[in-house]
């Protein structure tokens, strides 16, 4: 196998003003549609976290579902679906967190984590970091213990891991 087939970082494909003027979008689909390249994106996400003792994935809408559920199967946790406001057909525990302008609201079902769960946030891409942080929030107001977060890529230039809660690993396999 040459090594451009196994190339993450040219795979990631950047669309300039997407979906508003003055975002550069970090688009992942060709790592997803490429069979050796999903396999290793995988592979490197769940590398760091072997031996970790993790028991619940929590993957973010709605692009961390996809590898969050690879990364649930590899390391034999269960999944759990952290979602936009009003999506979740259970009891839900919320956060709201802001955006650039205004506010965004997540939810997570309130028995979605159970007493003593390990707990993994992931998703594709850390930019400024307020999800990931709101999602934190959520993970800690329902007694999870969380162990780490991960990434397919961080915006390193946004500072977003500065955001994140002290003291728990972040992992990201792309630099950008
Ligand atoms: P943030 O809360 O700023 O860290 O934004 C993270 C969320 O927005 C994640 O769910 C990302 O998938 C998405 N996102 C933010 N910026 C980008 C970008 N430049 N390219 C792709 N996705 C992004």
């Amino acid at each position: 196998m040459n090594k451009q087939e196994l190339d993450l970082e040219g795979a990631v494909r950047t669309i300039t003003d997407f979906p508003s003027p003055g975002i550069q979008f970090k688009d992942i689909t060709p790592i997803l549609g490429n069979p050796k390249l999903l396999r290793r994106a995988i592979d490197e996400l769940v590398e760091p976290l072997i031996g970790e003792g993790i028991t619940k994935v929590v993957g973010i809408e709605s692009r961390g579902f996809i590898l969050g559920s690879g990364i649930a199967h590899a390391l034999g946790a269960g999944f759990i679906p952290v979602r936009k406001e009003g999506k979740l057909p259970y009891r839900t525990v919320r956060e709201e967190y802001e955006l650039e302008y205004g506010t965004d609201v997540i939810e997570m079902h309130e028995d979605a984590i159970a007493p003593g769960d390990v707990v993994l946030i992931h998703d594709d891409v850390i930019a400024t970091g307020g999800t990931a942080s709101a999602c934190a929030r959520l993970v800690a107001r329902c007694g999870g213990d969380l162990k780490a977060f991960s990434f397919l890529v961080e915006l390193t230039f946004l500072k977003g891991r500065e955001r994140l809660p002290r003291g728990i690993d972040a992992h990201s396999v792309l630099k950008f």
